[in-house]
Parts: structure tokens; sequence; C-alpha cells
């Protein structure tokens, strides 16, 4: 066998609680690496666009900052994990979000005999999360991820991506519904940490430093984890 295919591909998690910059990092990451983002939020939002039965059993947790369940979020994930582009390697970006799902992922991984490669925690404070949730909007053509106050396109009403002038606002990005979704996090999310910890995959982050200087140490990170 030669080195290529003993080569596993990356799993990378990015922890954190909503605002953190998981989205924003994750698709810097994917440009500067060649991995895919994996987005369980935006697979899920996909599927209440679409009109599917599980998107239609998630709108109304989604819109009350809830968690959804296991089993629709795990069957959406193995359904996107079973395609081919994934063998790049994976940015999971919002997964797994409660003990069940990152057992479920152990058990996934190791029957293609691979494991996490890192779980990246971005810590940010609870007041800074609201902010940066209550400030959010995204380009509406390709996706880019924009602020209000922290990152406003170069030229206003034209995003820096693709030139695109239509921008939208998710509907949970309310400051009600933010902290809904921080005690969803601190309740069912926090406590995955210490489970990498154990697994010695940890890596945390300060990630109330700028945008630029996160994605350096991140980028650092996994280069270093990737070796
Ligand atoms: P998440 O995916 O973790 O929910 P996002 O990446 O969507 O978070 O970021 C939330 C909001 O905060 C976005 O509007 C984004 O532009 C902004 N943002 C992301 N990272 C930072 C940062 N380090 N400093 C300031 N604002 C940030
Ligand atoms: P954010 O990072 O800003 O919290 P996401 O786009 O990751 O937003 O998630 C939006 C919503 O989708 C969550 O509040 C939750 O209702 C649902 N969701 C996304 N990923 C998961 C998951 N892994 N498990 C359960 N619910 C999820
Ligand atoms: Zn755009």
């Amino acid at each position: 066998m030669d080195a290529q295919a003993t080569t596993k591909p990356a799993v990378l998690i990015l922890l954190g609680p909503p605002g953190a910059g998981k989205g924003t990092q994750a698709r810097m990451l994917e440009q500067r690496f060649g991995l895919i983002q994996l987005s369980t939020g935006d697979l899920l939002r996909a599927a209440v666009a679409a009109g599917t039965p599980a998107g239609l059993a998630a709108k109304a947790v989604m819109e009350a900052g809830g968690l959804v369940s296991d089993e629709i979020v795990l069957a959406i994930l193995k359904d996107r994990m079973a395609q081919p582009d994934v063998k790049a390697g994976v940015i999971l970006d919002g997964f797994p979000r409660t003990a069940g799902q990152a057992a479920a992922l152990d058990g996934l991984l190791a029957e293609a005999g691979q494991g996490v490669t890192a779980a990246i925690s971005l810590e940010v404070d609870d007041a800074a999360m609201i902010a940066r949730v209550a400030g959010r909007f995204t380009c509406a053509d390709c996706g880019e991820g924009y602020h209000d106050e922290f990152k406003l396109p170069v030229e206003a009403g034209t995003c820096d991506k693709c030139g695109g002038t239509a921008f939208k606002r998710r509907a949970d990005d309310t400051a009600e519904t933010a902290r809904a979704r921080l005690e969803a996090y601190h309740a069912q999310t926090a406590p995955l940490i210490a489970h990498y910890r154990g697994l010695g995959v940890l890596e945390t982050v300060d990630a109330m430093d700028s945008i630029a200087a996160v994605a350096s140490e991140l980028g650092s990170i996994v280069t270093r984890v990737s070796a």
C-alpha cells in the first residue's frame, strides 16, 4: 500500500456557542485547506426550505432556539457524510451538539478506522455571543457572512465575495432566541469539551479576538494536527 492510500482524511470539529464564529472560520478553513464545511444548521435550514419530513419536524424547534432531536440530526449528517466529496476531509460546524451525537460520531468514524483529528473549542463570553448573533447577516447569493458592526461589506450593500446585492437574516437571530440557544449550548454542548479532552484531541482558541487573528490561530492548529 502506498502512503497516499493510508492517509486518513482530517475530521475537524468546531465547537462553540452560537455566534462564536464557527461558520465564518469554517468557510475560511475550507478555502485554505481544501476541506469540506459541514454545517448541520445549514443542512437543517435546507430541509426546512425544501419541506422534507425532517425539515417540517425541525422547524418549530429551530425557531424557538432549542436543539433538534439527535435522530433527525444524525440522519441528515450521515446522508451528507456518505457523499464522495467529504473524502477531502471535513470541518464539522455545529455538530456534534449533544453527548448522543458525539457518541454516534465516534462510532461512525470507528467503523471507518478513523477518529476525530481535532475538536477546536472557540471560546467567547456570553455577552459577545448575543451581540454577534443579533448583528449577523449573510449574502443571499453566496452565503458569505457579515455583521452590522464587526464585518460590513467593503462597499455598502455589495457582497465582497460575489458582488451580490441581496442579503438575508435568520429568523432565529434575535436577542431573545439567542438566549435560549446559549442555554442549550451550556446545558448540552459545553460538556463535549471534556469528552474531547478525554480523547486527547481538544484544542482551545480565544475567539474574542478579531476574525483574522482567530483564523491565523486556527490555521496553525490545522497545519499542526494534519502533519
Ligand atoms: P457561528 O457559526 O458560530 O454561529 P458566525 O461565524 O456566523 O458564528 O459569526 C456570528 C457573527 O459574528 C457573524 O455576523 C460574523 O460576521 C461575526 N463574527 C464572527 N467572528 C467574529 C470575530 N472574531 N469578531 C467579531 N465578529 C465576528
Ligand atoms: P448557530 O451556530 O448560530 O447556533 P446553527 O446554524 O449551527 O446556528 O444552528 C441553528 C439551529 O439549528 C440550532 O439552534 C438548532 O435548533 C439546530 N441545529 C443545528 N445543528 C444542530 C445539532 N447538531 N443538533 C441539534 N440541533 C441543531
Ligand atoms: Zn455573496
